[in-house]
């Protein structure tokens, strides 16, 4: 087995932009066809459907919110009649609105976990009932399906005034644990990537204010590029990664190792 995902049809959510993009663009490298998902940005998904027709697959575009649960089977519905049954599903798209306790508003809680983590088990719910339509396709991968979810160092790491980010990405991870226990035994795999500080638009003003702070987070010494974080999603997808179940691939450039507590020797 290799990174060969050639005939299969992969949905990356927010693929119109940061690392939606480049995941779209690596599983496309390694062969498959791509479902574009974004929640409004028309022509920011025309140039991700661009990069993959490139590579010489086969790309569409479909507008759904992710946090919405008929836009979710909508979304399904149509990748299904324009590409085929669908093998891998990364469910990426997410959003910050950074508040500190006592101003966060009930909207700003909400905001968060309706798109990072309501999102996710709309995607994740209507991925498996896709894979499991599907039946086993053994000359394509040994898995029927592969759900990969991005989550984030902060499933871990906990973050002042970003709560509901942080509890949407600890949500996240347990809610990929508990899904991988619950349908390993039907051949579909489910894991997550976990990226530390990767320079898309999500973090642009902290890194334009901050740079020399967020480098002393991360000790291999630079922030990390939105490919980084697409590769590890394509390797995840691919049977290279078969026997990888219920696992969180950390692409951080050692973020998680907490640098501090290397002292000044
Ligand atoms: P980004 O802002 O470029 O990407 C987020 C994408 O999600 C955008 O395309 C946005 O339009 C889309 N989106 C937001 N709400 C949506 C909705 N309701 N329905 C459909 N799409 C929606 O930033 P990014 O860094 O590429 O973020 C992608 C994912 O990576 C997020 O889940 C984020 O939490 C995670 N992440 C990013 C970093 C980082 O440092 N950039 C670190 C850890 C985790």
């Amino acid at each position: 087995a290799g990174l060969d995902l050639s005939g299969q049809t992969a949905i990356v959510t927010g693929a119109s932009t940061g690392i939606g993009e480049a995941s779209a663009v690596e599983l496309a490298r390694a062969g498959a066809n791509i479902v574009v998902n974004h929640r409004d940005s028309h022509d920011d998904a025309a140039d991700t459907v661009a990069k993959v027709e490139a590579l010489g697959r086969r790309a569409v575009a479909i507008q759904a919110d992710v946090s919405k649960e008929d836009e979710v089977i909508r979304l399904f519905a149509e990748a299904e009649s324009a590409l085929g049954p669908v093998d891998i599903v990364f469910s990426n798209a997410g959003r910050q609105k950074d508040a500190k306790i006592g101003d966060m508003t009930l909207d700003d809680w909400k905001a968060v976990i309706d798109v990072n983590l309501t999102g996710a088990f709309l995607i994740g719910r209507e991925a498996i009932k896709h894979f499991r339509n599907k039946g086993l396709r053994e000359e394509v991968s040994r898995a029927r399906g592969k759900l990969i979810f991005n989550s984030s160092v902060h499933q871990i790491i906990a973050w002042a005034f970003h709560v509901n980010y942080a509890a949407s990405k600890g949500g996240i991870h347990m809610l990929m644990q508990s899904l991988a226990q619950e349908v390993s035994c039907e051949k579909i795999r489910v894991n997550s990537v976990a990226p530390g500080a990767i320079a898309t638009a999500i973090n642009a003003a902290e890194r334009e204010r901050n740079l020399a702070g967020m480098l002393k987070l991360i000790p291999y010494g630079r922030v990390g590029e939105p490919e980084d974080v697409g590769r590890a999603v394509a390797w995840l997808a691919s049977d290279a990664a078969d026997y990888v179940v219920g696992q969180t691939i950390f692409v951080d450039g050692a973020m998680t190792l907490y640098p501090e507590f290397r002292g000044n020797g």
